[in-house]
């Protein structure tokens, strides 16, 4: 008998009966459930509920991280949305695509530094063949067998069955025809980009050109049943009402449901404590989201990044946020298609006021995320784009992985991300929260304990050398194999601290 936690929409969302039994895996909230918590719990309580989630999944002592390296292997890209300061036309004179030799290049620096996976994502270029995936990722395989293959997210799958017309009668069984290929070659699994918001008004106005939220979830649902693990994200904090980050949990939670129920895991185990995900090497062959992760939309050299704040003019100061207004309208996706316009003078301004996210509601819509994905083993802390002492509180509001330590990232620093991190510095962070650091694997078994004075960040004798290591990001332009150009880590808090 199914022992899923159940949901209990009578009972306000701010009942600590309620929230107990949350925490204990005995309940979920439900959407209305969740958004009342989000607006009104108190920053600090709502910080300490997930606080206990977390603890309960993942216990008191170990917080993780990956050692990954992001590769954007293309950034021609058809697409042209809002928010991206990353994708070029194919005829711009710093668009690029690598070849194998540049991207071997990259994965044998990684694999010197101890990293065990790459995260391989780019454009939706209608240039490259089938052929160019399949020997990329067979060439990877042979090469560096030990490397875990976390690559191309669902808006380049939906491209790759536009541009390679495979078999099959519907979008699941085309995707699961090009994931077949992909999974043959080399692919061990898909990250979760271009998840954005799934709220239909939301992802019309910002991801031009982009898979709908139904096809995004069509390819994870097709890539788990070929046994992958993957992860969804979720980035916040333009147009969208909060109701949309709410929404957007609960579609990822009932696909979950769906992947969990399919791999015979929905069971009174699968609910509780750390065995929600713990057993990585389950002799199923569906597999389900390993992680959700979000983070806020960063602005510079993004057309979306030039929309005006909400609240610049006086009479916005006291009315609703358009993106809130659309979003009660949607209904939970209930009325998919929303006139918008029709709601009034506020709600005209939908997609054209941003209301941006700042530390507090980046850690209450993660704390969120802890507290409502019941089914999702991991949440990541996005130090990323907040920067790694905000990614650090995270760790106090429901995250238990800290993500992985930067080499280079091309497409959220386009867009004005300048933290880069390196082992030393991420294991600093973890221990300084309270918490010994752990290497994590894909799949997140662990590979290393940090519990000894031979850790990354315990054998530093002068933290001024790490705030000096250049890192790496791609220089575009349009040869298959560039070089990669160094730029200065800028994280200085814990350098300074340790002087004193
Ligand atoms: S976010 Fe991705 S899909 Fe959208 S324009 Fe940028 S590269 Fe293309």
């Amino acid at each position: 008998m199914s022992m899923r936690p159940v949901e209990h929409p009578t009972i306000a969302a701010t009942d600590p009966g309620l929230l107990a039994a949350v925490v204990a895996g005995e309940a979920r909230l439900t959407p209305d459930q969740g958004l009342e918590l989000f607006r009104r719990l108190p920053l600090a309580e709502l910080g300490r509920y997930a606080d206990a989630r977390c603890r309960r999944l993942h216990g008191d002592v170990l917080r993780t991280y990956v050692i990954d390296r992001n590769i954007n292997y293309t950034n021609v890209c058809t697409a042209r949305c809002t928010f991206c300061a990353f994708r070029r036309d194919s005829t711009d004179h710093d668009a690029y695509t690598l070849g194998k030799e540049a991207i071997h290049e990259k994965i044998a620096q990684l694999v010197a530094i101890g990293g065990t996976q790459i995260l391989m994502q780019g454009g939706m270029n209608p240039d490259l063949p089938l052929d160019y995936y399949l020997e990329l990722l067979s060439s990877i395989r042979e090469r560096f067998p030990s490397v875990h293959v976390h690559a191309f997210s669902p808006p380049e799958l939906i491209e790759f069955v536009n541009f390679f017309d495979p078999p099959g009668k519907d979008l699941f069984a085309k995707c699961r025809w090009v994931l077949g290929k992909l999974q043959e070659a080399g692919l061990d699994s898909l990250p979760g980009g271009g998840g954005e918001i799934f709220a239909t008004p939301v992802r019309r106005k910002i991801g031009l050109g982009k898979c709908d939220a139904e096809s995004w979830l069509t390819v994870m649902f097709a890539a788990h049943s070929l046994g992958m693990f993957t992860s969804a994200t979720m980035m916040f904090g333009h147009i969208e009402g909060h109701a949309d980050r709410v929404h957007h949990m609960w579609l990822v939670r009932q696909w979950q449901d769906r992947a969990l129920a399919e791999a015979g895991r929905d069971s009174a185990s699968a609910w509780q404590g750390d065995t929600v995900d713990s057993t990585n090497s389950a002799a199923s062959s569906f597999g389900h989201y390993k992680a959700f992760i979000s983070w806020p939309f960063q602005r510079e050299n993004t057309p979306l990044g030039r929309v005006r704040d909400w609240g610049a003019q006086p009479e916005e100061l006291s009315a609703e946020f358009p993106g809130d207004i659309v979003a009660r309208a949607f209904d939970w996706g209930r009325h998919d298609e929303v006139d918008y316009r029709a709601l009034g003078p506020a709600a005209e301004q939908f997609g054209r006021r941003v209301r941006m996210s700042g530390a507090s509601d980046y850690l209450r819509t993660q704390a969120l995320s802890r507290l409502f994905l019941d089914n999702i083993f991991s949440i990541g802390s996005s130090w990323v784009t907040m920067g790694p002492h905000i990614g650090q509180v995270g760790l106090a509001f429901g995250a238990n992985d800290m993500g992985s330590v930067m080499m280079e990232e091309n497409v959220v620093s386009a867009a004005g991300t300048t933290y880069f991190l390196d082992e030393a510095l991420l294991c600093r962070l973890i221990r300084e929260s309270g918490f010994i650091p752990a290497q994590r694997d894909n799949t997140y078994d662990l590979l290393n304990i940090h519990d000894g004075q031979d850790s990354p960040d315990l054998r530093v004798k002068d933290w001024s050398t790490h705030r000096a290591k250049s890192l790496s990001r791609q220089r575009g332009g349009t040869s298959a194999a560039r070089e990669s150009e160094p730029v200065a880590l800028t994280v200085t808090g814990a350098a300074e601290r340790s002087r004193n």
